[in-house]
């Protein structure tokens, strides 16, 4: 039988740079395991491509994957649905691959409690005004938006306790390191 992969969950408040260190993860690493694309009801930002960056679907087919079970985990931020298919998730476990997910907080705890053996990894900015100076740097975002995106990140950051490792985000390429050798450890574990 064929060991089963290693679940992998990278959360953290919005703005903390989980997209960017991600993409950065695939690039560097893209080999070891296997990244789970999302699925959203948002809009495509300028460059997004459905399939690759998420799945953009509408709400009422969101919905209808819920109400068949599809999602392994899903939450509503800033107005619209998030979530992971599970199929995807499944077959490559099961097929001994390791997959990543890039989530946020309520849809990671949502995975910590159905798999038990998954790493969580808490992404955390080096500080709150840091923060929200890069989500005002993307500029994809108004004033009003900025506002709750920040208030949520304050209510995040004090969900890290749930997590087996908190990385910091001060250099792109130091926190992907860092990622790189929480996974390499955990391969080494003798009982997880
Ligand atoms: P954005 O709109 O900036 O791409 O993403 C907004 C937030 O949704 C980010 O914190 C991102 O990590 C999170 N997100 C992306 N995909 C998923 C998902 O499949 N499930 C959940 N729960 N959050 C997600």
């Amino acid at each position: 039988m064929t060991k089963k992969g290693m679940l992998i969950v990278l959360s953290g408040p919005s703005g903390v740079g989980k997209g960017t260190v991600r993409q950065a993860m695939v690039a560097k690493y893209g080999q070891q395991f296997r990244y789970s694309i999302s699925m959203t009801t948002r809009q495509p930002r300028p460059g997004e491509v459905d399939g690759a960056d998420y799945y953009f679907r509408t709400k009422t087919e969101f919905e209808d994957e819920i109400a068949q079970g599809g999602m392994l985990e899903y939450a509503q931020y800033v107005g619209n649905y998030y979530g992971t298919p599970l199929r995807y998730v499944n077959q490559m476990l099961n097929e001994g691959q390791d997959v990543l997910l890039e989530i946020e907080v309520r849809g990671a705890m949502q995975v910590r409690s159905k798999v038990s053996d998954g790493v969580f990894i808490f992404l955390t900015p080096p500080d709150l005004h840091i923060l929200q100076k890069r989500i005002e740097k993307r500029g994809t975002d108004d004033s009003a938006t900025i506002a709750k995106r920040m208030q949520k990140a304050r209510e995040e950051i004090n969900l890290m306790t749930n997590y087996d490792y908190a990385v910091v985000n001060d250099q792109v390429d130091k926190a992907v390191d860092r990622i790189e050798h929480i996974i390499a450890s955990e391969h080494l574990r003798v009982a997880r």
